[in-house]
């Protein structure tokens, strides 16, 4: 899921009531997963928090919120770990700040950051807060892979696999310029076909492809990099043409690509 769904999904589940006591969020970048994990924390002590808000639902603007943007709420306590590792007695101090009386209204908060580098002995530490979450604590776990956790912690976490702007941006580019190739070279439909197979459920990342493929043709055009300009601008066209059509939820992903890819030719 990507940061908005991620959003659209806790603040469901704070609106219920229904929010579990640890989460797990794995992503590839670790400074933009630490701000989602801020929302949420700031959502879910907002005492002003509201379904209908934009982002994970916190107002934004109240004195809890506030401190939480600036880093200096007491209910949070964030464990940011060495150089090495996330040790022990790091995981102790989460501990008695969990099992405390909150210093303000609502629960306290655990931001626990870089999981990867969590030493097992700290991650068996862990695990008895997972076991026995002490009152209505909330623990928010960020790693690159979960792969690297304790099979034990993960199975107790909410897990969320984030797919954040840089990474889905990184492959959108990648499969643009491999498809930009396959044109150049004229290569059979059912080669580009191929590549985007993967497309045709996901308006989304539909959506950032065209935009992608169209940057792509512009560049090969300010660039002077192929002696087909007019076909290139044709391109930019029916590139424009299908971003429209995938704007509409009624018409199909697969088909507007496919309708797109039989026309694309350089
Ligand atoms: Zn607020």
């Amino acid at each position: 899921m990507n940061a908005d769904q991620l959003q659209s999904r806790i603040r469901q589940t704070l609106a219920s009531g229904t929010l579990s006591h640890a989460y797990l969020l794995e992503g590839a970048e670790q400074d933009e997963l630490f701000q989602l994990a801020q929302g949420f924390a700031q959502a879910a002590l907002c005492p002003h928090f509201s379904a209908a808000a934009p982002g994970f639902g916190a107002c934004g603007i109240c004195a809890s919120c506030r401190k939480v943007a600036h880093g200096n709420h007491e209910n949070i306590h964030v464990v940011l770990g060495d150089e090495n590792s996330v040790k022990d007695e790091m995981v102790a101090q989460m501990q008695e700040h969990l099992r405390r009386k909150p210093y303000e209204d609502g629960r306290n908060v655990a931001l626990l950051c870089r999981g990867d580098t969590v030493t097992q002995r700290a991650q068996n530490r862990l695990l008895k807060t997972l076991e026995e979450p002490p009152g209505d604590a909330l623990l928010i776990l960020l790693c690159e892979n979960l792969e690297n956790l304790l099979p034990t912690v993960r199975s107790r976490c909410v897990i969320f696999h984030v797919e954040q702007e840089s990474e889905a941006a990184a492959e959108t580019e990648a499969l643009c310029a491999v498809l930009g190739e396959l044109l150049l070279k004229r290569a059979p439909y059912y080669q580009k076909a191929a590549l985007l197979a993967d497309l045709g459920k996901d308006r989304e990342a539909a959506l950032r492809f065209v935009d992608g493929m169209e940057r792509w043709m512009r560049d090969l055009v300010f660039e002077k990099k192929t002696a087909a300009q007019e076909e290139a601008l044709a391109c930019v066209r029916l590139l424009e043409e299908a971003r429209a059509d995938l704007l509409r939820p009624s018409y199909a992903v697969n088909y507007i690509l496919k309708a797109l890819l039989l026309q694309l030719s350089l």
